[in-house]
C-alpha cells in the first residue's frame, strides 16, 4: 500500500439504498487502518458546495451497519450539473484539503466524480450504491439485494390475496432503465410473467398467457412488472390486458418508494463492507477516476470510460429460467 492520500472525504449521492450507511462505516474505518483522516460531506454534492464537512471518527460509525437510508442524507444537485457549481465545491475540498474523494451512489454520482477528476485532478473512487443494480463492471450494486427481497416479501404478501378472490395482480416493482429487480423478484416470487425495459412485451402474448393459465384451473396470477419499461406501466398494462381478457378480476400495485427502504440484508452489509474498503485501498494505490465492483466474488477497479454507457445487461440464463418455470 504506497500511501499516498493524507485525507479522504466520503458522501452517498442519489438515491439512497439500504447498504449505503455499511459502506460508510468501511471507508471511515479503513481509512482510519491506513492512518488517513477522514470527512463526511451532508447532502452529496449539495453539501460539497455548501460547505458541509465533518470530521469523522471510528464511533461516529458506531451502531449504523444495520440502518437502511443514508446517516449522510442524499440528494440531488443542479447546482453541481454547472461549471460554476463544480468550482463552489472544489473551493470547499482544497479548504478542507481534501486530497481523495469516495462517492458512495449510482451510475451518475460516478459522473459527476468523473467531472471533478477531469476539472480539478481530484482524485476519486465511486462506491456503487443504488438499488437498481444498473451499472456495469459489477455483479452487484449495494441495495440491489435487500430491494429484491423487500418485492419478494411483498409478492408473497399479495398472493395470499389473489389466491383466495381469484384474482390477477400486476406488481410494479423498481428499475427505471434496468429489470433485475423485476426478473428476479418475479422468478422467487412464481410471477406467470416478468415484464422488463430489457425486452419487447406483446399484450396478446400476455393475454394469452393468462388465459391459457386460466383454461388449466389456474384461480390466480401474478405478474411482475418493472416500471419504466416500453409496454407501459403496470396500470397501462392491466387496462390493455382487461380489454382483451375477463377471466380474472384485475388489482394494481405499485411497490414504490418502500423498496428502498429498510434494513439492509447480510448480503448488502458483507458487500457494501468489502466495496469500502476496496475503495479506500484502490485511492490510497493511486487509482482514481473508478468505480470499485465485484465480478465472480473478486473486487475490481473499472474505469470511468470502460463501464460508463455501458448497459449491465441481463444475463440470459434468468431470462430462460424464469421462461420455463412460467408454463
Ligand atoms: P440513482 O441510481 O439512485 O438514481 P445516481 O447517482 O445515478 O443514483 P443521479 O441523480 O443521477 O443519481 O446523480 C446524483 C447527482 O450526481 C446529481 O444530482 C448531480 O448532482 C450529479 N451528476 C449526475 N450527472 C452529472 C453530470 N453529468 N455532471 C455533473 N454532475 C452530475
Amino acid at each position: 500500500m504506497s500511501n499516498q492520500i493524507k485525507r479522504i472525504a466520503v458522501f452517498t449521492s442519489g438515491g439512497d439504498a439500504p447498504g449505503m450507511n455499511a459502506a460508510l462505516r468501511a471507508v471511515v474505518r479503513a481509512s482510519i487502518f491506513y492512518n488517513i483522516e477522514v470527512f463526511g460531506i451532508y447532502r452529496g454534492y449539495e453539501g460539497m458546495i455548501d460547505g458541509d464537512f465533518e470530521q469523522l471518527d471510528v464511533r461516529s460509525v458506531a451502531n449504523i451497519l444495520q440502518r437502511g437510508g443514508t446517516v449522510l442524507k442524499s440528494a440531488r444537485s443542479d447546482e453541481f450539473r454547472t461549471k460554476e457549481g463544480r468550482l463552489k465545491a472544489y473551493e470547499n475540498l482544497k479548504k478542507h484539503n481534501i486530497d481523495g474523494l469516495i462517492a458512495i451512489g449510482g451510475d451518475g454520482s460516478f459522473t459527476g466524480l468523473h467531472k471533478l477528476y477531469e476539472e480539478y485532478k481530484i482524485p476519486g473512487i465511486c462506491v456503487p450504491g443504488t438499488i437498481d443494480n444498473d451499472i456495469a463492471g459489477t455483479d452487484y450494486t449495494i441495495g440491489y439485494d435487500t430491494a429484491t427481497n423487500t418485492a419478494v416479501e411483498a409478492i408473497d404478501k399479495i398472493r395470499d390475496t389473489a389466491l383466495s378472490h381469484n384474482r390477477l395482480f400486476f406488481i410494479e416493482v423498481m428499475g427505471r432503465d434496468s429489470g433485475y429487480i423485476a426478473i428476479n423478484s418475479g422468478i422467487a416470487g412464481g410471477a406467470v410473467a416478468i415484464i422488463i425495459p430489457e425486452q419487447e412485451t406483446s399484450i396478446d402474448e400476455l393475454v394469452e398467457k393468462i388465459n391459457r393459465g386460466a383454461d388449466k384451473r389456474k384461480t390466480s396470477s401474478l405478474v411482475v412488472v418493472a416500471e419504466g419499461g416500453k409496454s407501459g406501466s403496470a396500470m397501462e398494462i392491466a387496462e390493455k390486458v382487461n380489454e382483451k381478457s375477463s377471466y380474472f378480476e384485475t388489482k394494481v400495485t405499485i411497490l414504490g418508494h418502500l423498496q428502498r427502504g429498510g434494513s439492509p440484508t447480510y448480503f448488502d452489509r458483507v458487500l457494501a463492507s468489502k466495496m469500502g474498503i476496496a475503495a479506500v485501498e484502490f485511492l490510497n494505490d493511486g487509482k482514481t477516476d473508478s468505480m470499485v465492483g465485484i465480478v465472480n466474488n473478486k473486487m475490481v477497479c473499472n474505469k470511468f470510460d470502460d463501464i460508463m454507457n455501458q448497459p449491465h445487461a441481463i444475463d440470459e440464463e434468468s431470462l430462460r429460467i424464469a421462461k420455463i418455470l412460467s408454463i
